[in-house]
């Protein structure tokens, strides 16, 4: 399959008219997939009520069938359709954070959305998000849009074009370029269909910043015990992984760095992710400064790009330091201990 590309100003500030939004609109309204920039990562959609449409992106990335897709909508009108209900909770998060890295559980009407896009579930998972690319294709369309994140399964998630192509050409219908995008990590995926609203998945948006809506949260116990079968599906999978062995590393940079000497003693080829304020400490076959610890969000922006470009390095082993749990942490953390298969050494 011949892979559209188009290019488009995300600065601009209605982009509905323009012929790139109108082409790829067009593609989606045929049940063609087409990727798109959002302010977590690029998403990869396709028309949420067609079963053709959403198997394309199941086959394109190779996802497991029973990994559910968010649906991205432009308009709270649209959720009717297929929403049962929308609690008082929900709602005061979606007047605070949308649009927005909030991924919202609600229950859902049954028969009036691809199946493939929920599968053998009662909910369905619904964000609105805050990129002017996206809202304009979802605007040109009016569909809710199945979307996740456009990478190959299994692979770090995209933040660029260009990791999109590198993952998805030839097996997709479109790319629409945006640039590179804002938050770098996905949404918060937060369950409100229980009374006390469940945090599935950490994300743009911190367990602090829900509290300050609605009070009282839970955290889903898969999410810091290994042992524990999490409630959001796709958590289970094994994700975001470099080519190299990752392992993450409870310790000072003097004991990183002994590590990365034993290891290259072995033989072995060894990189380490850092960030600005260590990297000229390590000596290593690879070292990647991913943002500075300063400021934790561009440490969220820069670890998928970061774990890309280990790849080029072609390394055996990646030691990295560890961030705090806190704030956009959760949600760094969250993804670096998948990306290392749980493999974690502590001093
Ligand atoms: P992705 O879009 O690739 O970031 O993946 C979407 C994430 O949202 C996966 O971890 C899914 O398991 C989760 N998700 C989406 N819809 C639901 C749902 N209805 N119930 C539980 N988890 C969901
Ligand atoms: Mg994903």
């Amino acid at each position: 399959m011949d892979t559209k590309r188009w290019s488009v100003d995300k600065n601009v500030d209605n982009l509905t008219g323009y012929p790139q939004i109108t082409q790829a609109a067009d593609l989606l309204l045929n049940n063609e997939v087409v990727a798109f920039p959002t302010e977590t990562v690029y998403g990869l959609g396709a028309n949420a009520y067609s079963d053709q449409a959403v198997a394309k992106i199941f086959e394109a990335k190779g996802r497991p069938a029973d990994n559910p897709l968010i649906i991205h909508i432009a308009d709270e009108a649209m959720i009717s359709d297929f929403v049962e209900e929308i609690p008082e909770n929900a709602k005061k998060l979606m007047k605070a954070y949308w649009p927005g890295p909030l991924t919202i559980l609600l229950k859902m009407k049954q028969g009036v959305l691809s199946e493939m896009a929920t599968p053998g579930l009662s909910t369905v998972g619904v964000r609105m998000p805050d990129h002017p690319v996206a809202l304009a294709l979802l605007q040109k369309t009016k569909l809710p849009i199945a979307a996740p994140s456009a990478n190959s399964s299994g692979r770090p998630s995209p933040t660029a074009a260009e990791h999109v192509w590198d993952d998805l050409q030839g097996k997709i219908a479109g790319i629409v370029d945006g640039g590179t995008t804002g938050v770098g990590l996905e949404s918060t995926v937060l369950d409100c269909t229980e009374d006390v609203p469940v945090i599935l998945r950490p994300g743009g948006i911190t367990a602090q910043q829900i509290q300050e809506v609605i009070g009282e949260i839970a955290v889903d116990p898969a999410l810091t015990d290994v042992e524990q079968q999490p409630k959001s599906p796709g958590m289970k999978y094994r994700h975001y992984a470099p080519d190299a062995t990752l392992v993450l590393v409870d310790g000072d940079r003097s004991e990183i760095q002994r590590l990365i000497l034993d290891k290259q003693k072995e033989g072995l080829k060894v990189g380490v992710l850092t960030t600005s304020e260590n990297a000229s400490f390590y000596q290593a076959d690879k070292v990647i400064a991913c943002g500075s610890r300063d400021n934790l969000n561009s440490v969220a922006g820069s670890l998928y790009e970061t774990l890309r470009n280990f790849n080029n390095a072609e390394l055996d082993l990646i030691f990295s330091e560890m961030f705090p749990d806190e704030g956009v942490g959760q949600a760094i953390m969250n993804r670096l201990i998948k990306a290392a298969g749980y493999r974690v050494i502590s001093f």
